[in-house]
């Protein structure tokens, strides 16, 4: 029952860039003034697990993409093992066990670092990466984003990767894909996918939206879709976030949807920070979503995605 007792959120956020927005990721253990993210305030907030993304800017291309990549994982695997009485690594299912610590599941945002090469997947494989946003928005040797003038589906390269990624155990994520990848990514793959980041087209226009018949793909496959509070791609405040929300409940159900913020890759995100997932879960009980279906949307439903996706 839910009336008397406090509730003790806990939310599983599919998307953030701190990882590569703070230089000296030591200040992300304490309350900081600046940014949305920080354990202090996501613990505060009901965070227990988190994806952190290492995005690598457009102008990297090649080894420079690469090298950039792994040096922000590296430094990244220092701060959590540095850090390893307050964070995880999810590495596999097992790892998604609550100990008390925050679960780190660490991520690249676009795959240029992989150069299109397996091996260099294996590579990341290896040094934890568990989830791979296959483009940002502009196109690489895998997929074509949605920022491209003409964008083509899955490149040969990029069939063999998502191949390598649903074998090892790392989740494939469509946020930033353009349609035509995006189209022939689903012919290909065998797991779940995850859209990590991205809102319903159908209720604000956004080339970084999903279309109501991407989501219903995503969801028939057992794939989840993270809502993301950036406001462009939410249309307006965090009234109008609720609607994305209702929209997805009716389109792809209470399974379907979890939270993507995006905190520390966008401005003025509609819930404020990390500290404030307990609003929306307010708000979202006012409009009488029972709590069954709110805890699905904070956590289970990426915990069970990454169950059906991460190694044993
Ligand atoms: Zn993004």
């Amino acid at each position: 029952m839910e009336s008397g007792r406090r509730r003790s959120l806990t939310v599983f956020d599919a998307h953030c860039d701190s990882l590569t927005n703070v230089e000296d990721l030591s200040v992300l253990l304490e309350e900081r003034q600046e940014g949305h993210w920080d354990l202090s305030r996501f613990v505060r907030g009901g965070g227990r697990w988190q994806v952190l993304a290492v995005f690598t800017p457009p102008r990297y291309r090649g080894k420079e993409a690469f090298l950039f990549a792994v040096a922000h994982v590296e430094k990244a695997l220092e701060w959590m093992e540095a850090s390893s009485r307050h964070l995880r690594l999810i590495l596999s299912k097992r790892d998604l066990r609550d100990d008390g610590r925050v679960g780190i599941l660490l991520a690249l945002e676009g795959a240029s670092p992989l150069i299109g090469r397996v091996d260099l997947l294996r590579i990341f494989f290896r040094l934890g990466v568990r989830l791979i946003t296959l483009t940002w928005n502009y196109g690489n040797e895998l997929a074509d984003g949605v920022g491209v003038s003409d964008p083509k589906g899955l490149t040969e390269a990029g069939r063999k990767v998502v191949d390598a990624c649903q074998n090892l155990g790392i989740a494939v994520d469509v946020s930033h894909l353009s349609l035509p990848s995006f189209i022939s990514l689903m012919e290909v793959a065998e797991k779940p996918v995850i859209a990590s980041h991205s809102n319903f087209y159908s209720l604000c226009p956004h080339r970084r939206n999903l279309t109501d018949k991407q989501a219903l793909q995503i969801a028939r496959r057992g794939g989840v879709i993270g809502l993301t509070f950036v406001p462009e791609f939410v249309g307006g405040g965090a009234n109008r976030f609720l609607d994305h929300f209702f929209h997805g409940l009716q389109l792809v159900d209470q399974d379907h949807l979890a939270v993507g913020s995006d905190f520390d890759g966008c401005t003025n995100p509609v819930y404020p920070d990390a500290s404030h997932y307990a609003d929306l879960d307010q708000d979202l009980k006012k409009r009488g979503v029972p709590i069954t279906v709110r805890d699905r949307f904070f956590s289970k439903n990426l915990l069970k995605f990454f169950k059906s996706v991460l190694p044993p």
